[in-house]
């Protein structure tokens, strides 16, 4: 397909740490087939099966590379791991299959994405801008944070995001996770390999995480559960030393000794691109059909951009196959009426 595009040399010099396309590969086309922005599963998945389709994607990693998955110490229920496997691990086979098959990866960071198209321009915080004929938005979503008082001043002090990054500091010391999700138990039971004691403060008295979890949580002699609760400060100078709870039972305030904050809260989409340009539901995800299509001709969006729902790295990756095939069939009609795109 699209044999006939007018290929063109990339302008300017690239960053060798930044591109990580090995070298002698092809000059970069004036138009992209298919850009897609992000790299956690969906991105991957829909890369894999652009790039299968001989578009020969172009991925746009985002800072994060490999997205939530990344961050993620263990993954158990992605399909074909019996055994599990560690986020990073996953991310790196998922990049390892994508670039088997051609895709091309660019470590940067899109800043700006003008819609009106196609060819949607892309623009990137290494003063990079591409032209695509279709986009695959995989920008994931980002960690809520709890907005009490001195949060934001302790983080990396204390408050964390981020078991896998940081449990390591906090070995034979006293924490709390706050949530009572998942990620919540995931983490918190990770923690107890360096912590002595975990304390998951919860603002209910039942667990939203599902069966597996909460069990092994509940058998680790490490965790405490804290019912009912919520945390109203974060408490230290330099760092961490305690928090403040409520009890929404009984109104009841106390103050908890604590060497560490682990906030796990759920997630808040990663819109800021898309603001006024694409339609987005009232939590600022981005609404799509179910051919993965937004409210733009062209660009198909995939993962937890789109999902407030399920947010499983086997959802996010199905996506992205989904909007990658969709992707691929825009851009067959479009090809049959060529000569309506600019560059084409
Ligand atoms: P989540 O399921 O949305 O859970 C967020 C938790 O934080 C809930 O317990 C919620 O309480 C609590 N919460 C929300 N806002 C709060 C606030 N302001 N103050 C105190 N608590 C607050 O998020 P998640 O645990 O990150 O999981 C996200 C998705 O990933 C889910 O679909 C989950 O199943 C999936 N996941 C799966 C696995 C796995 O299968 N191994 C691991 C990690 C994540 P309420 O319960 O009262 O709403």
């Amino acid at each position: 397909m699209f044999d006939g595009l007018n290929l063109g040399l990339k302008l300017g010099g690239e960053e060798p740490d930044r591109v990580t396309q090995s070298a002698g590969m092809a000059p970069r086309p004036e138009v992209e087939n298919v850009i897609i922005v992000g790299s956690g599963p969906a991105g991957w998945s829909a890369a894999i099966y652009a790039a299968r389709a001989d578009l020969r994607p172009l991925l746009i990693t985002g800072n994060e590379l490999g997205g939530q998955v990344a961050i993620t110490t263990e993954v158990e229920n992605y399909p074909g791991f019996p055994e599990g496997l560690t986020g990073p691990e996953l991310v790196e086979k998922m990049r390892a299959q994508a670039e088997k098959f051609g895709a091309r990866v660019q470590i940067d960071y899109v800043v700006e994405i003008d819609v009106n198209g196609p060819p949607f321009q892309v623009t990137t915080s290494g003063g990079e801008s591409y032209l695509a004929k279709a986009l695959v938005v995989a920008t994931g979503a980002s960690p809520r944070k709890l907005g009490v008082p001195d949060e934001e001043r302790l983080t990396g002090r204390g408050v964390s995001y981020c078991a896998t990054c940081d449990g390591f500091f906090f070995r034979g010391k006293e924490i709390v996770v706050v949530g009572g999700g998942d990620s919540a138990l995931e983490e918190g039971i990770f923690l107890t390999k360096f912590a002595t004691k975990v304390r998951v403060i919860h603002r209910r008295d039942q667990l939203r995480a599902g069966a597996v979890l909460k069990h092994r949580a509940e058998r680790n002699a490490k965790m405490e559960f804290v019912w009912n609760s919520v945390v109203t400060s974060i408490n230290g100078e330099d760092r961490v030393r305690s928090v403040t709870l409520k009890n929404l039972a009984t109104g009841q305030v106390q103050e908890l000794s604590t060497d560490g904050v682990f906030v796990y809260v759920g997630h808040l989409p990663n819109n800021q691109l898309f603001a006024g340009k694409l339609a987005m539901d009232e939590q600022g995800y981005v609404i799509t059909d179910k051919l993965m299509r937004t409210s733009v001709p062209g660009i198909f969006a995939a993962g937890e951009i789109q999902d407030p729902r399920f947010r499983q790295v086997a959802t996010s990756a199905g996506q992205g196959v989904q909007a990658a095939l969709e992707a691929q069939r825009f851009l067959d009609e479009l090809e049959a009426h060529a000569g309506s795109v600019p560059g084409a």
